[in-house]
């Protein structure tokens, strides 16, 4: 087994004695395991397998994303950290330079967050509701990029809503959609569109994913703020 660089910054490959390769992050916080996930030890670092059934972002990482905007060093305010599946991934690309401002509006799955957060300082827990961008104004700066993950019928303008008070002028918005979300009777596909033409009177839309096999009728949209 040997691990490489990702094409993305803080984002690792590795490849196992069969030849198939998985996708990884360093972590943080040696030692700590956050979801269960498989952790392995390469040349003194200590890698967290990046399982895409369990995170629509590292679905879309294997599923060929082209622009991802976290970075080593980038702020970012979530909207659905939810117990930090994904974000602790993102918190191991941002590092201790960079900052999540994670939001979720349900106290007992924030709760399961707390204990990651302890050791995992670069997390902010916030306990809000992201329809509310104003609730968590005295706690969150202007960020890099805003990673939404709701599943609520809203999605768009929820974005958009929190893209207007604390997105930087060239930040990106990174939103997973679940087309069954915001209407069932509709199909996938009019559903994005609808999506993407709402997103696109505010953003520049810069990607459109599908997250299948992964994510059954979902869409990772990347927007960026002009
Ligand atoms: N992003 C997480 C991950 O990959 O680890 C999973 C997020 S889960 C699909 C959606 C989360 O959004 C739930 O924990 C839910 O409580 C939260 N949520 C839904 N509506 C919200 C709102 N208006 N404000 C804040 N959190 C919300």
């Amino acid at each position: 087994m040997k691990v490489k660089k990702h094409k993305f910054p803080g984002v690792y490959i590795v490849v196992e004695d069969d030849g198939s390769e998985k996708i990884a992050t360093k972590n943080l916080v040696p030692g700590q395991r956050v979801y269960g996930e498989r952790v392995i030890k390469f040349e003194g670092d200590e890698y967290r397998i990046w399982n895409p059934s369990r995170s629509k972002l590292g679905a879309a990482i294997l599923n060929g994303l082209k622009n991802f905007p976290i970075k080593p060093g980038s702020t970012v305010l979530y909207l659905g950290i939810a117990s930090g599946t994904t974000a602790s991934h993102v918190s191991d690309i941002v590092g201790w330079e960079g900052k999540i401002f994670g939001v979720e509006f349900s106290p007992r799955v924030l709760r399961e967050l707390v204990p990651i957060v302890e050791e995992r300082r670069n997390i902010v827990p916030i306990l809000g509701d992201a329809t509310k961008p104003e609730g968590y104004r005295a706690l969150v700066p202007k960020v890099d990029v805003i990673f939404e993950d709701v599943a609520q019928p809203t999605q768009a303008k929820i974005l958009i809503d929190n893209a207007r008070v604390y997105l930087k002028s060239g930040g990106y918005g990174m939103i997973s959609v679940k087309s069954r979300s915001i209407d069932v009777t509709k199909e996938p596909e009019q559903v994005f569109k609808e999506v993407e033409k709402e997103l696109s009177e505010y953003f520049e839309v810069v990607e459109r994913l599908s997250l299948e096999p992964y994510e059954k009728d979902h869409a990772l949209f990347v927007v960026r703020k002009p």
